[in-house]
């Protein structure tokens, strides 16, 4: 589909380091909660106001999430068939431990009553607190300040801290704060859009336990199915000239503390509340000692402290995260709030992972997909490789899992991931686009071979890594097989590709390559083990019972995969009969008909050629080495006709490859797509939270498509473009124990090795060691 130059309508304030909202927009507000977020990949509270919205739920939804806190419930299929997963699983709306109402006399504070005269919201990226400042008039004419901050602790899993300061402008008296835990909290219900899902009906929490003493408000809950207990406890401080009384309250669900202060103009009531989260399936008391621990060190820590370990945090993250663009703005706004949110997101702990809307939104349930490993995975590798690392020791932690779906699935070998999951389970119910997906399989693999390649992690590969390489590759040799009608190629049948648009097909061509990479790297991952580590290899041949003679069927099939092309087209096919469907009409069904998913049947959709997603173009990228530039052009030329980019997955790799094959013009048009699309809703659903993938590909269009960064035969190599208007970019890529630095303008790029010793890298195909500062044409 001809891709669409985008005219640039900032939702908020362009600055290079803040988002700024200059004024409060009840029609805008659904869209700011997502944009104001905040999250340390435990704890994700959406930019909601402490106080709320009189119409919560018509402008807006409120949402605290914890990573990996989720509830099951029962898919319920109109015609059931074997293997058809039974429980879905939703992230769920912890309690809303951030909660403050403000009373004025009889008068109560709220952003739709009154007015507002005065308004700005901003979360500066270097900073990590989320800051509003109003002044309000009551209905009956009260005038106040306030003034909020809020931080979810980067450096502090369980910890959120609320700042609100009350300064009555015009008037003298009675000024309540009610400081809750409101352990109230209702989940969006399915609507006829597969990106939200299904949706949890009933409560998804009952409360265990609720206390108040002296200083703290606990609230103690659990999920009915999936018996995640989570503690909430809350503490607060006051600090004012004014004389106040303070009381507590405890109501079936919710917990909480009033002040009652004799408010006098001018004077600041100061308040403080730290709010400690922590969720298991462990015993209740450890949870919570676990939340009351975490809470009193922050809380003797003190405000101010908490502030500067945030601000430390960022500037050790933005000291090698941080990509620069000078001369674009909006760019540079773009690019450092998609890394800032990617960064509050990604589960941190081996045990959790990146819900595809990060901790944002309850879009798709909080669920977990190949978004990790194909786009999030890269945009950590070079600049935080540890977290990488437990992204994929998650995947580890739900290998058995993947074993067990595997045996459900009818393979007598290996391990199959699930499409969608929070706990390891296949969750999708649908499964044309779901368990279909088996290339999830090779995106994992994939990503540990990244991984290894950058970091040299050889523990990483004997402890976790070559155990899931086997499992998978055992599982493609089971499902492919040598067809004799295609020459006694290997071939793989009945998948789906990534491009969800085209469905259970006979060897998608993305599916097959990455295959054979997989199996490869098993294979070789097998013979080196062998050789250089025999008692682990040893170890893990027992422990699963690996046969000699599965290691050579891997490389036998590697060997001779089987990859559409069509001679006629001179192009690669995306599957077995992707060329015979007829081209879906583009020039007659209207704009409003997009995104084709929420107004065609999946059939209808199936029985043409028109793709979702990159597919055939992301193998283009991931196994760039593999194609002719000639060849690249002519997949790109023609996938790019009949590809609609309705998956916010998809602008991203069309920007990387489009720089590759030398078409500069629709990478930059690409790249503002992905880097903007959260911030300026391209998509029309931010509302239900971020798109981390995308925002993870604004790094890789960068990087891999601007810089042209790929790795070729083991040696890291740059093929860097300047886009004529900026001025210069910027950006450190941490690869085996140096760290660089690249900046590229008109002369030429200058590479810095700041850390780490000398290193062979290309530069345009050059071959040049890299050793201190170089500028290069
Ligand atoms: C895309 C998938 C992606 C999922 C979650 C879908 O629209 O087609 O590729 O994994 O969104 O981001």
């Amino acid at each position: 589909m001809k891709s669409e130059v985008v005219e640039l309508k900032p939702c908020y304030r362009l600055d290079e380091w803040e988002i700024i909202e200059d004024s409060f927009s009840p029609e805008r507000n659904f869209h700011s909660e997502t944009i104001f977020s905040t999250g340390n990949g435990f704890i994700g509270i959406r930019g909601t106001f402490e106080e709320g919205l009189e119409d919560d739920a018509k402008l807006g939804a409120e949402g605290t999430f914890l990573n990996g806190v989720y509830e099951e419930g029962i898919i319920r299929y109109g015609e059931i068939a074997y293997g058809f997963p039974e429980k879905s699983q939703t992230m769920i709306n912890a309690a809303n431990g951030k909660k403050i109402v403000l009373n004025l006399d009889d008068e109560t504070f709220n952003m739709q009553t009154g007015n507002i005269l005065e308004y700005k919201r901003s979360i500066n990226m270097k900073e990590g607190i989320l800051k509003r400042s109003l002044i309000w008039q009551s209905p009956k004419g009260k005038q106040i300040r306030l003034e909020t901050e809020r931080m979810v602790c980067l450096q502090r899993k369980n910890i959120a801290v609320v700042k609100y300061k009350v300064i009555p402008i015009n008037f003298d008296g009675k000024i309540e704060i009610i400081s809750e835990v409101d352990g109230n909290m209702k989940d969006s219900l399915a609507e006829k859009d597969p990106r939200i899902g299904l949706g949890i009906e009933e409560g998804a929490f009952y409360t265990v336990d609720a206390t108040v003493n002296a200083d703290t408000a606990v609230l103690l809950q659990k999920t009915r199915k999936t018996e995640i207990t989570v503690a909430c406890a809350a503490r607060g401080e006051i600090k004012t000239e004014c004389f106040y009384g303070t009381g507590s309250y405890i109501n079936e669900d919710t917990v909480g503390f009033q002040y009652h202060v004799a408010g006098q103009k001018g004077k600041a009531i100061d308040y403080t509340k730290y709010i400690a989260y922590e969720a298991s399936c462990g015993s209740q008391k450890s949870i919570l000692d676990h939340a009351l621990k975490a809470l009193e060190s922050a809380v003797n820590q003190g405000h101010s402290r908490l502030i500067e370990e945030q601000y430390e945090f960022l500037s050790d993250y933005w000291y090698k995260s941080d990509v620069e663009i000078k001369g674009d703005i909006a760019l540079q706004q773009a690019i450092r709030f998609n890394l800032f949110h990617l960064l509050q997101s990604v589960g941190r702990d081996g045990k959790t992972n990146m819900c595809a809307k990060g901790l944002t939104g309850e879009g798709y349930e909080g669920h977990y997909f190949w978004d990790s490993e194909m786009y999030v995975i890269p945009a950590f590798l070079y600049s935080r490789p540890e977290i990488s690392r437990k992204l994929l020791e998650y995947r580890y932690s739900t290998l058995d899992k993947a074993r067990a779906r595997a045996r459900e699935m009818s393979h007598s070998k290996g391990a199959l991931y699930p499409w969608r999951t929070i706990n390891g389970e296949e969750c999708s119910g649908y499964f044309p686009a779901g368990t279909a997906q088996y290339h999830i399989n090779a995106d994992i693999a994939y990503a540990i071979k990244k991984y290894v390649e950058v970091t040299q992690d050889e523990e990483f590969v004997l402890l976790y890594g070559a155990e899931i390489l086997f499992e998978t590759a055992r599982l493609w040799a089971d499902l492919g097989f040598f067809n004799s009608e295609k020459d006694g190629k290997f071939c793989i049948n009945c998948v789906t590709g990534p491009d969800e648009y085209t469905a259970i097909v006979n060897n998608n061509f993305y599916t097959n390559l990455m295959t054979k990479e997989n199996l490869e790297y098993a294979y070789r991952t097998a013979v080196w083990m062998k050789k250089d580590h025999e008692a682990d290899y040893e170890r893990l041949v027992s422990a699963i019972g690996l046969e000699p003679d599965e290691i050579v069927l891997w490389k036998k099939a590697a060997d001779n995969m089987y990859t559409p092309y069509s001679e006629k087209h001179g192009i690669h096919a995306q599957d077995d009969t992707f060329l015979d469907k007829e081209v879906w009409d583009f020039e007659n069904i209207p704009k409003e008909n997009y995104p084709l998913l929420l107004h065609y049947h999946p059939l209808v959709i199936y029985r043409h050629q028109v793709c979702k997603q990159a597919d055939v173009v992301l193998a283009l990228f991931l196994l760039g080495q593999k194609f002719s530039l000639e060849q690249k052009r002519k997949d790109y030329d023609y996938y790019e006709k009949v590809t609609t980019h309705d998956s916010s997955l998809s602008a991203c790799i069309f920007s990387i490859v489009a720089n590759d094959i030398g078409y500069h013009e629709k990478a930059y048009d690409y790249f503002i797509k992905t880097a903007r699309m959260d911030l300026d809703d391209y998509q029309g659903n931010t509302h239900h939270g971020v798109h981390t993938a995308n925002m993870a590909g604004s790094w890789m269009c960068i990087v891999n498509g601007f810089a042209g960064m790929q790795v070729h035969d083991d040696i890291l190599g740059f093929q860097p473009y300047i886009y004529p208007d900026w001025e210069e970019y910027s950006f450190k890529i941490s690869y085996r124990g140096r760290l660089i630095k690249l900046t590229i303008n008109s002369a030429g790029t200058t590479y810095e090795l700041i850390e780490g010793t000398e290193l062979e890298i290309t530069h345009k195909g050059e071959s040049i060691k890299l050793r201190d500062k170089m500028i290069l044409k």
